[in-house]
């Protein structure tokens, strides 16, 4: 047994285009065999029946005003030939292989005390990291100025209460009016 789907076709243009072919093939334009009086014998065709209801493609009647062929809005498509039953459609689907894994590598983030996966980088704690370089690079945009005026030193970044020492020469500084935060390690 066949199905039969009624597509309709998303390319119009590419519709017009075959149709305007087709109707000169029909005129006899392209054939050289056939004048352009004398009407090619016809060939039997497929008659299929489609619901009425569906939306008829807006064509313009200006150009062409020959009948529509069948290949206008019909695709055929594959489909199943015979039923799967419901037991076998379930163990297909409930396969093991398709089942969420249990997850056994949680782990206790020792810095913010929220789960996170053993390996992995604690989600809590990289946003809170996040955050902080994103108020870093907003200070240094406000001391360069604008784009692609970055010094060639390097960059040192101060917390309250802390001083630049003798070895921070000459480097690029940026304060910071808040206190040193635990995971940001002075070196
Ligand atoms: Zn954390």
């Amino acid at each position: 047994m066949a199905a039969l789907v009624v597509v309709f076709s998303p390319l119009p243009r590419l519709r017009g285009l075959l149709q305007r072919c087709w109707g000169r093939l029909e005129r006899g334009f392209l054939l050289p065999g056939f004048s352009g009086s004398q009407i090619p014998p016809w060939g039997p065709a497929l008659a299929v029946q489609a619901p009425a209801f569906l939306p008829e493609p807006v064509r313009d009647t200006t150009e062409s005003n020959e009948a529509p062929s069948f290949l206008d809005s019909i695709l055929w498509m594959a489909a199943p030939k015979k039923r799967r039953t419901i037991e076998v459609n379930r163990c297909r689907r409930r396969n093991p292989n398709k089942l969420i894994k249990v997850k056994s590598n949680i782990d206790v983030c020792p810095e913010c005390g929220n789960l996170k996966q053993k390996h992995v980088l604690c989600g809590y704690c990289y946003a809170k990291v996040k955050a902080e370089t994103r108020l870093i690079r907003l200070e240094m945009q406000k001391k360069e100025g604008g784009p692609f005026n970055a010094p060639t030193v390097e960059t040192l970044v101060i917390y309250d209460g802390e001083k630049p020492t003798e070895k921070d020469e000459g480097k690029r500084i940026i304060e910071r009016p808040r206190k040193r935060p635990s995971w940001f390690v002075q070196n």
